[in-house]
């Protein structure tokens, strides 16, 4: 069984679906043929009893009893009954007295009242008989029919099943592998486009135009999946260039300024300050360095996400104490709202790199004079951590983009040279995500902006 179930699987699928089709229909034929069979036996018989009983209701009339032994009496009724039927009186020892009709019948010596199916011996190729026996006056009348004719009408019956039965199974394999191989068809012109596509040509798409069925919703299903992977390599495209031109400008830049340093012979005093440019654009360098990786190992699920109990109270102070150096230098105020007592789960060190972008960014883009906000509370489902300066704003047209890699407001991509390259807040929002929850932003230009951060409480 196994070893046939093993063969079977490496069948096509449309031979299989054939085999197991025809199978059913070989099982179904079959069940019905016999259950014909059956009905037709039992409904040929009871015809047969009926016209038993009425012969013997008729024979019954012909029969006298006279000095306790019954006998026939030659009547017209009984000549026409012997035509079909064969009539024997028995007497209650169970010795024949007498017989009329076909002699072949059998006689049953052990009577009872009622039908029998007997077979009969001496018959030659009607063998087998129905009798009916019914109790009379001194002794027993029986009334016998053969049942060759029922016989032969089930043998035909069967002798055609026997004919039609092949012819069947054969028509419905070849239907059944026309159908299966036309159902198929779509699944093969779908697995042979699969097998062309590769990365160059993700724009291709199967745009199946059959039913919306298992091979449409199928098709469709793949669609989207090249739709997804085009948008995914896409964006992995843009992002390779985009870092590529990133980390090209600073080295240009870099260049530049040594091949300045280099043109003529300079003062230890000169050849220390451009050092020291130098080393601030490698600075810049490394951190782009550094935040390319951790989008890189954000996009692979990387960090370890080993969840811990954050209390807000404990590490919010602690953002605070670590760009207060950078806001007073800036001539900027820092100040805190705080709703005590709050906390919930997560990678610490991924919830304070999230944090100090906003902050990096509010002290980068508020001009001095203004103030920067850190705080938290909480709401009904979720705990939210904001970060609100009076800024500059951000113009509502950027707004929708200042999420995305490398974004950057043209104004600020003039004025902040060395600043970021665009990758904090995408980091951001990244993180935000791989905590479960959402960053957003509500921004008035002149007025100043708030992020948001909502976690899952
Ligand atoms: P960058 O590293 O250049 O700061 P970000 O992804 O952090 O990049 O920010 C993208 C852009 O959004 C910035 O270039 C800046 O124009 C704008 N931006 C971010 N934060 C603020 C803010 N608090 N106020 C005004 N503009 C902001």
């Amino acid at each position: 069984m196994a070893w046939l179930r093993r063969r079977l699987r490496h069948l096509p699928i449309q031979v299989r679906l054939t085999l197991w089709y025809t199978a059913s229909l070989v099982v179904l034929l079959i069940g019905y043929n016999i259950w014909l069979n059956w009905r037709l036996e039992k409904s040929l018989l009871a015809q047969v009893d009926t016209s038993l009983a009425l012969a013997a209701r008729q024979a019954q009339a012909a029969v006298l009893t006279a000095g306790g032994s019954p006998t026939f009496i030659q009547s017209e009724a009984l000549v026409g009954l012997e035509k079909d039927f064969a009539l024997a009186l028995v007497a209650p020892d169970g010795s024949l007295v007498e017989k009329r009709g076909d002699a072949q019948a059998p006689v049953l010596h052990h009577p009872q009242r009622g039908f029998r199916t007997v077979e009969s011996r001496r018959a030659v190729e009607e063998d087998m008989w129905r009798v009916y026996s019914v109790p009379i006056e001194g002794g027993w009348l029986q009334v016998a029919h053969s049942l060759g004719q029922n016989q032969a009408t089930l043998e035909s019956l069967e002798g055609e099943f026997r004919f039609t039965f092949p012819v069947l199974i054969t028509l419905a394999v070849i239907g059944g592998l026309f159908l299966a191989r036309r159902a198929l068809r779509p699944i093969d012109r779908i697995t042979r486009t699969a097998g062309e596509i590769d990365v160059r040509d993700l724009d291709r798409r199967l745009a199946y135009e059959g039913a919306r069925d298992e091979v449409g919703r199928l098709a469709a299903t793949f669609d989207d999946m090249l739709a997804r992977l085009q948008a995914g390599f896409e964006r992995e495209r843009r992002f390779t260039a985009d870092a590529a031109h990133e980390l090209r400008t600073p080295l240009t830049a870099l260049r530049g300024q040594i091949e300045v340093a280099l043109t003529r012979e300079r003062t230890p005093a000169d050849y220390s300050a451009t050092l020291h440019t130098l080393q601030e654009q490698v600075d810049r360098l490394i951190r782009l360095a550094n935040d390319l990786l951790f989008m890189a190992r954000l996009d692979h699920r990387l960090p370890a996400l080993a969840p811990e109990l954050i209390v807000l109270d404990d590490c919010l102070p602690l953002l605070i104490d670590a760009v207060q150096a950078l806001a007073s230098q800036k001539g900027l105020q820092l100040a805190t709202d705080f709703t005590p007592a709050l906390t919930f789960n997560g990678p610490l060190d991924l919830f304070m790199r999230l944090i100090h972008n906003l902050l990096d960014n509010a002290i980068k883009y508020t001009p001095a004079g203004g103030t920067v906000t850190l705080g938290c509370a909480r709401h009904a489902t979720s705990i939210a951590v904001w970060v609100q300066d009076s800024g500059p704003g951000i113009p509502a047209a950027h707004l929708p983009f200042i999420f995305e890699r490398f974004y950057r407001l043209e104004s600020d991509r003039a004025r902040h040279t060395a600043a970021g390259a665009g990758l904090g807040l995408a980091i951001a929002r990244e993180i935000a995500h791989a905590l479960g929850g959402t960053l957003t932003v509500s921004s008035t230009a002149g007025l100043g902006s708030t992020f948001t951060l909502r976690l899952p409480a």
